[in-house]
C-alpha cells in the first residue's frame, strides 16, 4: 500500500483520557491526508498490573487478584466516561466489562491451578492492549473518524515461543492483506492492538515487554507502508537516556544499524527487534514525542549524510556475567565453549557479549538477569559430567555488573576513541571488567562494576561531547 502511514502510540501516549484524545487527534489529522493504521499499547502501567495479577493468582492471593481487577476496570471505565458522551458509552462499557471478565476467568483458572502457564499469561496480558484499542476506536468514531478496533491475534501469526514470540512474516502478510487492507480501502482507520499475536492454530502469544513497537514494524512491513511513526514520551532517540544524563540531546537522524545497536543495548525508546522487518524494505521510521508533536523527532534510515565518532551511549543494569573455567589444562576449551553455547541456544538465551582467554581456556559472557537461571541450568545439564568430575570449576555468576555500549557509524574512522573512552571511565575510578568491540565496528561494549554504571555513562557522554 503505497501511501500508508503506520503510527504506534506507546503506553504514556494513551495513558489517560487526555492522552487518548491527543492520539486520536494526531491520527485523524494524518488520515485526512493519506491511509493510516494505528497500533496502540496498553495504558501506561496496565501491563505491569496485569502481570502482577497473574502472580497473585498463582500465589493463591485472591484478594489481591480481585483488587487489581477492580483497578483495571475503574481505570478504563473512567477513560471511557471522560471521552464519550453518555449516549455513546453503553457498548464500550459492555466491551470493557467483557474483557475484564475474560481476564477474570483466565486468572481464576491460574488461582485454581496455582500455576501461571506461559500461554495463559500471554492470553491474559494482551487484554491491556485490547482495552485501549476498544476505547480509542470508539472515541475516533464518536469524533467522526471511522475506525475499528482490531485484535492483532487475528493478524500477526507467530511461532509458539510464549512471552517472546517471533512473527511468521508470510502468513502475517497474507492475514494483513485479508483483514486490514479492506478496512483501509473502505476508509476505516484500523486501531490494532500492539504486543500480541497468535500461533497459526490460534494460541495467543506476546512479543516480549515493550513489544508494541515491534507489532507496528511487523504491520508496516506486511502492508508495505511508506513510513512508520513511533509516538512516545521523549523528543526522539537521544544521545543517552535523559533520565540518566540530563544533557542528553535528540539525534536528528540515525541509521537502522545504529538504532538497532542502541535498542539491543538498553535504549528503551525502541524495542530491540523493531527494525529487523523494515531494513530490507527500507521503510523509514520516525521516533516522535506525542507530548510535543510539533518537534521533528528522529528519523531512522539506511544511510545518513555524516556520522562523526561516537554518537550515543546506552546501558543495561539488569545483566549477569557467567564464567566458565576448566580446572585442568587438558580440557579443550573450544569444545567446552561450543557445547555451552549450543546449550544456551537451545534454551533460547540471548548472549549479549562474550570474551574468552585462549591461555586459560576460560570464557565468560553476559546475559539478561531474567535469563540467568535458564542459562546456568542449560549449561549445568550440558556439562554435567565435567562439572561432577571436577574438570570444570563450578559455574560462576556475577550480578554486580552492568553493560555500557557506545554507538556510532563513524567510530571506526576516529583514531584513539576507544582509548579516550576507557580513560574517561577509569578516571571515575570505575573498574572495567570486559570489553567487546564485536564484529560490528559501530559499537564498543564495556562491562563495568554495577555501582559505577551510571557514572560511566555520564563520563563517556561528556568525554565524547555527545551533548554538543
Ligand atoms: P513507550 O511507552 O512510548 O513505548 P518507553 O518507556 O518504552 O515508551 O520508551 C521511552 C523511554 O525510553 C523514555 O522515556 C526514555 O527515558 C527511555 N530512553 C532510554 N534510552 C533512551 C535514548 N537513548 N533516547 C531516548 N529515550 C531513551
Ligand atoms: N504494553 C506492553 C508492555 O508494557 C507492550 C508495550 O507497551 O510496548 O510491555
Ligand atoms: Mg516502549
Amino acid at each position: 500500500m503505497k501511501d500508508l502511514l503506520v503510527m504506534k502510540f506507546g503506553g504514556t501516549s494513551v495513558g489517560s483520557a487526555e492522552r487518548m484524545r491527543t492520539a486520536a487527534t494526531l491520527s485523524a489529522a494524518q488520515k485526512r491526508k493519506r491511509p493510516v493504521v494505528i497500533v496502540v499499547s496498553a495504558m501506561s502501567g496496565v501491563t505491569d498490573l496485569l502481570i502482577e495479577t497473574t502472580k497473585h493468582a498463582e500465589g493463591g492471593d485472591d484478594a489481591g487478584r480481585k483488587s487489581n481487577l477492580r483497578k483495571l476496570e475503574e481505570r478504563h471505565v473512567q477513560a471511557c466516561e471522560e471521552l464519550l458522551p453518555a449516549a455513546k458509552r453503553k457498548p464500550v462499557l459492555g466491551g470493557i466489562r467483557e474483557l475484564v471478565g475474560e481476564f477474570d476467568r483466565i486468572t481464576h483458572g491460574m488461582l485454581m491451578l496455582e500455576d501461571r502457564p506461559p500461554r495463559s499469561v500471554d492470553e491474559a496480558i494482551a487484554i491491556g492492549e485490547r482495552l485501549s484499542a476498544l476505547i480509542i476506536a470508539a472515541y475516533l468514531n464518536a469524533q467522526g473518524t471511522k475506525a475499528e478496533a482490531v485484535n492483532a491475534a487475528e493478524v500477526i501469526v507467530t511461532d509458539a515461543v510464549f512471552g517472546s514470540a517471533s512473527p511468521l512474516m508470510e502468513q502475517t502478510t497474507a492475514r494483513a492483506r485479508k483483514l486490514i487492507a479492506p478496512l483501509i480501502r473502505a476508509g476505516v482507520l484500523p486501531v490494532v492492538t500492539g504486543f500480541n499475536g497468535a500461533t497459526a492454530d490460534g494460541r495467543p502469544t506476546t512479543l516480549g515487554r515493550g513489544g508494541s513497537d515491534f507489532s507496528a514494524s511487523i504491520l508496516a512491513a506486511a502492508l508495505g507502508a511508506r513510513e512508520l511513526w513511533i509516538w512516545t514520551d521523549v523528543d526522539g532517540i537521544m544521545t543517552a537516556d535523559p533520565r540518566l544524563v540530563p544533557e542528553a540531546r535528540v539525534l536528528e537522524e540515525v541509521t537502522y544499524r545504529e538504532a538497532a545497536e542502541l535498542a539491543y543495548n538498553g535504549a528503551k525508546v525502541l524495542h530491540p527487534r523493531t527494525l529487523a522487518p523494515l531494513v530490507e524494505r527500507r521503510i523509514p521510521v520516525w521516533s516522535k514525542n506525542s507530548f510535543a508533536p510539533e518537534k521533528p523527532g528522529t528519523k531512522i534510515v539506511s544511510r545518513i549524510r555524516s556520522s562523526n565518532g561516537a554518537r550515543a551511549v546506552t546501558s543495561l543494569g539488569k545483566v549477569a556475567m557467567v564464567s566458565l573455567e576448566p580446572a585442568q589444562a587438558t580440557l579443550n576449551g573450544t569444545h567446552v565453549m561450543a557445547r555451552a553455547l549450543g546449550a544456551l541456544a537451545r534454551a533460547n538465551v540471548e548472549v549479549l557479549s562474550l570474551s574468552s582467554s585462549s591461555y586459560r581456556q576460560s570464557f565468560c559472557f553476559l546475559v539478561r538477569s531474567e535469563e540467568k537461571e535458564r542459562a546456568v541450568e542449560a549449561m549445568e545439564s550440558a556439562l554435567a559430567l565435567e562439572l561432577a568430575h571436577g574438570y570444570l570449576r563450578p559455574i560462576d555468576v556475577d550480578e554486580q555488573v552492568g553493560l555500557l555500549a557506545v554507538v556510532g557509524e563513524g567510530m571506526q574512522g576516529t583514531p584513539g576513541l576507544a582509548g579516550r573512552i576507557f580513560t574517561a571511565i577509569s578516571r571515575e575510578r570505575i573498574n572495567i571488567i570486559a570489553i567487546a568491540q564485536g564484529s560490528s565496528e559501530l559499537t564498543i561494549a564495556i562491562v563495568v562494576r554495577r555501582e559505577g554504571l551510571e557514572a560511566a555513562v555520564r563520563a563517556v557522554h561528556a568525554e565524547c561531547a555527545m551533548g554538543k
